[in-house]
């Protein structure tokens, strides 16, 4: 049974490739120049083969990671197309994202500049320091080509002195790279600078090595750069303490593609084997390494349903940012813990700041984690023109998926005397979900769904009722966990963080207007303020600018009633606001509170939770 289930996979994974070879499906190539960096656009040429009718080719309108659509067509300009004899063709313009050419030879060259300023890891960055490029914003595609095998060469401006760094597969040629498909091809953002190289290699279980690179673009001193890299393979050694080994990265490395410039923008986007980090400066980066790599388990390996495969023709909708994001966000700072690179207060702040969101912020009265995780497309990298009031009905899947992360970890130790963790539960997504891999590289071949986080946290469990009642209150749900009770275990005080102050709800003021959204069930808000209110008068007593109404607040205790008066777009109101105390919770040690005291059962509690997962050796 064995034997057979291999033989028939064996064919089911040669059979397609030998077809291809036999019919002669042609490989996509790309070419990319920089004539002019100055200017800061690519001169990009891409050949199509063996074409059979009008050719459909398209810029994405999205990119892996980023949940949101970008348009990346509104930088491609000079757009034109040739048969393969040098004839120029028609591109037909059908809609914003695609140009139709039809009367081709069978071969359809189209050849274009796009333009691009902006380094992070969603879009494109070319200048006379290096050409930062994230595939999606640069070339051209083609549907119905996607099990195509790509072929890519560079060629840096003259005397340029860059050198490529990329998860491409390498060739004989240092500028000429190969994709196996679409979806790698657009996995793997490319660096071409003067870029500092460090690396260090690992190993598996198993015996297989892989080299971990960094490509660090930054002016930033070599012992800067020598710290960051001792720094991520700290973090690489204990990421894979929570797994038990590394994915198996197809081209032998994974690269941290770190671009550390005074004009960067803030930001981290994972891949398959690699990962992009960008910012202003490199002391202080490793917090943003330390969650992309952990991402090359969950969300590139371990992926949600809606996220694969990827579609570059919409926004991608999936149920389980909160996943896969979200317990990334929790294991940046505890892989960080416990590989000493930040003290634990730092992570327990962090982890405070987590529950405080979901337990306070007014957007769990509408939408679940999973309901947070459907708004992505709207709130990351999305910009919008008119208002909108997500600062009441959401809470970034990032800090919920958090929350419950904490919470579940938690409670897996709780209910099992620390012997089952969420690390558990993250080893047997990997197995089930990650670790058999897709049909190519670059493909995942069994997405999980929120009932397959359900059936897994009841093998780790061994108990399928709390696994459903879990998921079911606290993911599809939106009731929150009793944190306080949880963190005591580890000895950790959940507290007010202001006890004792009166609080009408997080408004902000421009003078006297308010100047955010009044926070859904907020003192202000039950009392009908809202945005560009204009308050005049508190307790009759006029006022001038946003110090006197803090002023006035302070006289007060929670549950006195003040009397506001304000200007609306309705005319002149008034209303009486009962304050509460602030509800702002703040996690910290206990004992660094007042008179405590760190229980022996809390500490190891807490020493088993972040301390190092690493086999001492
Ligand atoms: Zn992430």
């Amino acid at each position: 049974m064995r034997l057979k289930t291999r033989a028939v996979l064996f064919a089911i994974a040669v059979l397609p490739a030998l077809l291809a070879a036999q019919a002669g499906v042609g490989r996509t190539e790309y070419t990319v120049t920089f004539p002019a960096p100055e200017h800061r656009w690519a001169q990009v040429e891409a050949t199509f083969t063996r074409v059979q009718g009008a050719l459909e080719a398209r810029m994405s309108r999205s990119s892996p990671g980023r949940y949101a659509v970008h348009e990346f067509a509104k930088n491609v300009f000079d757009l034109r197309a040739f048969d393969g004899s040098g004839k120029e063709l028609t591109a037909v313009r059908v809609n914003p994202h695609q140009w139709n050419v039809a009367g081709h030879d069978g071969t359809v060259r189209i050849q274009y500049k796009v333009y691009g300023d902006t380094i992070d890891g969603t879009y494109l960055a070319i200048d006379t320091t290096h050409a930062h490029m994230n595939l999606p914003a640069l070339l051209i595609w083609a549907r119905g080509f996607d099990d195509r095998p790509v072929r890519v060469t560079f060629t840096p401006p003259p005397g340029s002195g860059w050198k490529a760094a990329t998860q491409l597969y390498p060739t004989s040629d240092p500028f000429t790279f190969t994709a196996p498909n679409l979806q790698y091809l657009f996995d793997s953002p490319t660096e071409l600078s003067a870029y500092k190289l460090r690396q260090f290699s690992v190993t598996n279980p198993g015996g297989k090595t892989y080299t971990i690179r960094a490509a660090v673009h930054s002016d930033a001193s070599d012992q800067d750069i020598d710290q960051y890299a001792a720094g991520l393979e700290k973090i690489v050694r204990e990421a894979e303490a929570v797994f038990g080994e590394f994915p198996d990265y197809e081209p032998g490395t994974y690269t941290f593609l770190a671009d550390y410039l005074p004009w960067a923008g803030g930001d981290g986007m994972e891949h398959r084997n690699s990962t992009v980090v960008t910012g202003r400066a490199l002391r202080g980066a490793l917090g943003t390494a330390a969650h992309e790599f952990f991402h090359c388990w969950n969300v590139e390996r371990i992926r949600p349903e809606g996220l694969e495969p990827f579609n570059f023709e919409d926004a991608n909708l999936t149920d389980s940012l909160w996943l896969g994001e979200g317990f990334t966000q929790y294991y940046g700072p505890l892989i960080r813990t416990r590989a000493g690179l930040i003290d634990p207060a730092q992570a327990i702040g962090s982890f405070g700041g987590l529950a405080n969101d979901v337990i306070n912020a007014p957007g769990r009265q509408f939408r679940s984690a999973v309901g947070m995780s459907h708004a992505a497309p709207f709130a990351d990298g999305a910009r919008s023109i008119d208002r909108t009031n997500l600062s009441n009905t959401f809470i970034s899947y990032y800090s919920y998926g958090g929350a419950i992360a904490l919470a579940l970890d938690l409670t897996l130790r709780e209910r099992s005397a620390g012997k089952i963790t969420l690390d558990d539960f993250m080893r047997a997504m990997w197995r089930v979900h990650g670790k058999p891999g897709g049909p190519a590289p670059g493909l995942v071949g069994r997405p999980y769904s929120v009932n397959d986080v359900r059936d897994r946290l009841a093998d780790v469990s061994g108990d399928r009722a709390f696994a459903d009642d879990f998921v079911a209150r606290y993911i599809r749900g939106r009731e929150v966990v009793d944190y306080a009770t949880l963190l005591a275990r580890a000895g950790v005080a959940l507290v007010r963080r202001n006890p004792g102050r009166a609080w009408l709800g997080d408004v902000g003021f421009d003078g006297t207007r308010i100047s955010t959204l009044v926070p859904w069930g907020s003192p202000a808000f039950v009392a009908g303020l809202e945005q560009d209110d204009v308050v005049t008068a508190v307790d009759g007593k006029s006022v001038a600018n946003a110090p006197q109404i803090q002023e006035a607040l302070a006289a007060h205790k929670p549950g006195d009633t003040i009397a506001l008066a304000f200007n609306r777009r309705s005319g002149p109101a008034t209303a009486a606001v009962t304050l509460q105390e602030d509800p702002a919770l703040t996690a910290t040690l206990v004992e660094a509170t007042p008179g405590g005291r760190l229980r022996p059962e809390e500490k190891a509690f807490r020493d088993a939770w972040l301390g190092s997962r690493q086999t001492k050796n």
